[in-house]
């Protein structure tokens, strides 16, 4: 299907030969892919209309060790460059560009570092710096010190990507992880490689070995530039950029060795990493993680797959997993999850691109322990049932056009960031000359392929990659052994550490932090920044939507929308105004979405624990249809996944508004009807059937040790449980409190089941009272058959004309203490974590048009920017991964978060003397920071409206929710500009000055047992009255219960609107 477009282009620019073009007919995306004939450089461009360019700078990276040099390198490039000698310069140019920073990470074969921008000019302009940093960086020593490792005064080990790894090395994940590679990847392949960095090597890596490591794979020969977006004149905007200003560079450095240079080997396809023999035969292992919960585990299976290009191979088996677990109906999900003792909560086919072959690894969590040993045969007796009893065909045809629905919604919303992961595997992995870059992307087609499969294909491929070959097993038992001896270690390690350095040592380490500290201080001069325009707010094109709100009949109507004649019209053309709300938002689309909200308001406060088992159980309980159909429960997972694109139901958008609930389903325009009676029959028809309701809680429950097993969720949960009310639904659906009310409902269902039934019913009554219910259509309202009458038909009986009440907001669920945030601390102690998760809060402002808010968001900008304030003075010293401050204008509180700190006293304090130096003037506050900070706030505002379903959303949630004018978030972008370094200081001086004092703050805690004496002390020396807590539960009570936080956090596009403020 997809075809060369006739060569219309030229072939060269400058030292720039084009190797392939590609034009693929299910998408306007046009790919091309360049490489220096001098340099070696690759650039792959893939142009299409949208505000926003991204780019990913790729470096294929193998390492024979677990030294962690790709990922430490990934750091210290950040730290300055060659001709940009200052840490953290890239951010602040890239900041000035209308981007939010730069970013990276390190798989286990490549390192990609990336940026994104509102409009070309930043994006054209940070290209040659960043392409500085990532070859010449500076890699000092001072650099690792602060960033890899150092000693600190108390004698622990800490640094940015120590403090990293620290909180990664003893999870289940990471452990399983590393054993798998060992088994799985023969002696001498790189694949075997933990490129993170153990903790152990970290503590004697050297700043020459990463030096070293970089001089051979960062070249040119081995980057790959990836661009995605739009440029004024094409792609020739950009090779323009590479030729002029890029290359005269590499060429300067001796870098003009050609794409081939003698002696080298590509990573991983002509090193030893490609000797991929079969497994010869089945390796069953058992790794032990720390946690005090012995009531769960995980298994991971891996198998061999085909080659990396053997794409429709590759696509058969991304489906043949998506059948077997997409839904509660799918044969696994049925036999291990949706049964009264579940065997484990999810199971997950996935794959990693590896040069030889692929590994295919079925992931399957909370096992119950006793259950783990036998898993794996099981599951095999499992797959090798669905062969013999063959592939139900009907089920395989939804399943497949679903999944192809769904990259046509993904590609209308993300275009070219679509096919990101498979231009850079196509890099690390395809045939140079690009021919395999076509196959790679043709989707569709693959999906026309399978179509025509039959049971028996689909059975031998099963066959052939999961029952025939051998496997590598990976069992991981909780411990709860190993989790006090991994502390007592620690413990022990740190002590005679202190005691081998003595205190000269220490003072040493102190020393040399100090001196890589002021090294880093050394300031970047203003004129570097200032060459580096700040485009004009005026470029970026944002995406128009025509809206329409119709309130309700005898409701005062929302003021009008400008440019929304045709949709007016349209809209009005079709029946007669409905008494209950309505909300039409337009965009160009192949898609609509429907959305209904309802308030919780009025539910009294001992249901609302019960709102997560509905959420979870809402898509798989038996319907009666308005027509009196009755469906099972699998009827309705099966039509819904064939008539759908999406679904989802939530508390809340974005995460804002969660006192409502509400229900999302998307769909192709021609099918908006049946979207709409599938609100009302999930909403009114659902049957709250016994077994379902048992089906759902102990699937929940067998999920609550995992969760309870993060830091950051149980940190959210124990913020919650302190500064909102029993009036709050979020607060009741959090791990703490789940923890002790699921068991009860368990043994409430099997004893009096038609109490919890009378109690869902209750519920659904309060939930769909006239009052409180919203709809929003956004999508292709156009192009809809009945915009308007359809509602009629399907609502008009349930919602009879009635006041309408205000939109329920958080802020009318504050504890007292959130109403009054003063003095406060509780510091919880969590034996699966290393480090510490915390979170101070106090008042902030409060509503969504508040007048101070373009000052307070400019103020938050400055402080959280990569390599600002926060990042430089937390994150820089290695004190914390994550450091940030939010304001939640919906409950009026302001916070302060620290990320997987190793110090969060220490932490807490260098924020403090920031907010104190800047308001005392000690600490500068340059324009140049305050310009990036606008900048920054720019391409926010853009990102959030970046495609056509966000701008929809927005002009939704902006009128209905928020009570403010359509593009109140543009319309901002004018006062943003004028906001002054003195309003900005204002706002510390007022509202964060508070945040760091006692008298007006509460501190509330997560860490390792080991810390949490300091900390409480630290805290109590601050001035905080601090209360200690222990997060135990006996593990027998713990085997009968959970809470599902899929259906809480779901990723959906209605979910996506991000301008809550809340950036980590
Ligand atoms: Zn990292």
């Amino acid at each position: 299907m997809a075809s060369v477009t006739p060569v219309a282009l030229p072939e060269k620019f400058g030292n720039f030969d084009l190797v392939k073009r590609v034009k693929l007919d299910f998408t306007d995306v046009q790919v091309s892919k360049w490489q220096s004939r001098v340099t070696g450089l690759s650039v792959v461009h893939l142009d299409y209309e949208a505000p926003i360019v991204n780019g990913y700078f790729v470096v294929g990276t193998e390492i024979f060790d677990d030294s962690g040099c790709p990922h430490t390198l990934e750091h210290l490039v950040f730290m300055g460059s060659e001709k940009y000698p200052y840490k953290g310069i890239i951010d602040h140019l890239a900041n000035r560009g209308f981007s939010n920073g730069t970013n990276a990470w390190t798989d286990n074969d490549h390192t990609a570092y990336t940026v994104s921008t509102a409009g070309e000019q930043g994006f054209l302009q940070i290209i040659v710096p960043y392409i500085d940093h990532i070859l010449y960086p500076t890699l000092t020593k001072a650099g690792f010190v602060t960033e890899v490792h150092h000693i600190d005064p108390k004698g622990q080990d800490s640094g940015v990507v120590y403090s990293e790894m620290q909180g990664r090395e003893n999870t289940s994940g990471d452990l399983m992880a590393l054993r798998l590679q060992r088994l799985l990847d023969p002696p001498g392949s790189a694949y075997r490689s933990e490129t993170g960095g153990l903790m152990e090597a970290l503590r004697v890596l050297t700043i020459e070995q990463i030096r070293k490591y970089h001089s051979t794979y960062y070249v040119p020969h081995n980057l790959s530039l990836i661009v995605t977006g739009k440029l004024s004149s094409g792609t020739s905007t950009l090779l323009s950029v590479l030729q002029e200003k890029v290359e005269p560079n590499l060429i300067a450095h001796g870098q003009n060795l050609g794409p081939r240079p003698t002696g080298w080997k590509r990573p991983f396809v002509e090193t030893a990493s490609a000797i991929r023999p079969p497994i010869k035969e089945t390796v069953k292992d058992l790794v032990e993680f720390p946690e005090n919960d012995e009531s769960v585990g995980e298994l991971i299976i891996t198998f061999l797959g085909p080659a990396p290009n053997e794409f429709l191979e590759r696509k058969a088996l991304e489906i043949i997993g998506t059948y077997l677990t997409s839904s509660p109906v799918a044969p696994l999900n049925k036999e291990y999850i949706e049964i009264d003792t579940p065997l484990c909560t999810y199971i997950y086919f996935s794959e990693d691109t590896r040069a030889t072959a692929l590994y295919m690894a079925i992931y399957v969590g909370s096992i119950p322990t006793e259950h783990i040993d036998k898993f794996d045969t099981q599951l095999k007796a499992s797959l090798q049932r669905v062969v013999t009893e063959g592939i139900d065909m009907e089920r395989m045809a939804m399943v497949i056009n679903r999944d192809e629905r769904q990259l046509r919604s993904k590609l209308e919303s993300a275009k070219g960031d679509t096919f990101s992961g498979t231009i850079i595997n196509d890099f690390l992995y395809g045939a140079e000359d690009g021919s395999e870059l076509e196959a790679s992307m043709d989707e569709m087609n693959q999906y026309a392929a399978v179509r025509k499969w039959t049971s028996k294909q689909w059975t031998d491929l099963l066959q052939k990659y999961y029952i025939d070959p051998h496997s590598v097993v990976v069992r991981g038992k909780p411990s709860a052994s190993l989790a006090a001896k991994l502390e007592s270690d620690e413990k022990a390690r740190v002590a005679a550490q202190v005691e081998r350095l003595g205190p000269e040592g220490l003072k040493k380490a102190e020393t040399e932090l100090e001196e890589a500290k002021a090294e880093h201080d050394k300031p970047i001069p203003t004129e570097i920044l200032l060459d580096f325009a700040v485009p004009s707010v005026k470029s970026i094109a944002f995406i128009p939507v025509q809206s329409l709100q119709e309130p309700g009949t005898g409701r005062a109507p929302a003021a009008r929308v400008p440019d929304s004649e045709a949709l007016s019209e349209y809209i009005e053309s079709d029946g007669s105004s409905l008494p209950f709300f309505v909300q039409y938002d337009h965009v160009e689309s192949d898609f609509v979405s429907v959305h209904a909200l309802f308030s919780l308001t009025k539910l009294p406060h001992r249901l609302r624990p019960l709102i997560s088992t509905y959420l979870s159980a809402f898509f798989a309980l038996p319907v009666v249809r308005q027509s009196g159909e009755r469906l099972t429960h699998e009827d309705v997972v099966n039509k819904l996944d064939n008539e759908t694109v999406s679904y989802d139901v939530g508390l809340g958008v974005g995460g804002l508004f969660a006192e409502t609930f509400r229900i999302s389903i998307k769909v192709e325009t021609a099918h908006y009807e049946t979207a709409i009676a599938w609100l009302r029959d999930l909403m009114y028809g659902a049957v709250f059937d016994k077994e379902r309701l048992q089906v759902t809680i102990a699937k929940i429950q067998q999920s609550l040790p995992e969760m309870k097993r993060d830091g950051n969720t149980v940190l959210g949960s124990l913020w919650a449980d302190l500064l909102h009310s029993d009036a709050s639904t979020s607060r009741a659906g959090g791990i703490l409190p789940q923890i002790d009310f699921m068991p009860k409902l368990a043994t409430q269902l099997s004893e009096k089941p038609e109490q919890v039934i009378a109690d869902l019913e209750e519920i659904r009554r309060y939930a769909a009272d006239p009052s409180g219910v919203r709809f929003s259509v956004t999508g292709n309202v156009l192009k809809l058959n009945k915009p308007r009458s359809t509602w009629a038909k399907y609502f008009a009986t349930a919602l009879p004309e009635k006041t309408l009440s205000p939109v329920p907001l958080s802020s009318q669920t504050l504890s007292e203490l959130g109403e009054k945030p003063v003095n406060k601390a509780v510091v919880m102690s969590l034996p699966t974590i290393e480090s510490s998760f915390v979170t101070y809060s106090t008042k902030g402002i409060k509503g969504f048009n508040h007048p101070e808010y373009p000052a307070f968001r400019i103020a938050l900008e400055v402080l959280n920017a990569t390599e600002s304030y926060l990042w430089r003075y937390i994150r820089g010293s290695g004190l914390a991964y994550g450091a940030y401050v939010s304001l939640d204008v919906e409950s009026g509180l302001l916070s302060f978060s620290l990320y997987r700190s190793s110090n969060s006293m220490s932490a807490y304090k260098e924020a403090s003397n920031v907010l104190k130096g800047l308001v005392d003037g000690s600490i500068s506050l340059d324009t140049t920071t305050l310009d990036a900070a606008k900048s920054t706030v720019v391409y926010g505002v853009a990102k959030n409206v970046s495609t056509a379903g966000r701008a929809a959303l927005v002009s939704f949630t902006n009128q209905a929710l928020r009570g403010v004018p359509q593009t109140h978030q543009v319309d901002l972008l004018e006062q943003y500009q004028v906001v002054t370094k003195e309003d900005v200081l204002g706002i510390f001086k007022k509202y964060f000055l508070p945040l760091f004092d006692a008298s007006s703050s509460v501190a509330i805690v997560v860490t390792a047992p080991a810390k949490q004496d300091e900390i409480a002390d630290g805290l109590a020396s601050s001035g905080f009255s601090v209360e200690k807590r222990t997060l135990e539960i006996d593990p027998e009570e713990l085997a009968e219960h959970d809470h599902d936080c899929d259906s809480c956090e779901s990723g959906s596009e209605f979910d996506s609107d991000s301008e809550s403020d809340d950036r980590s």
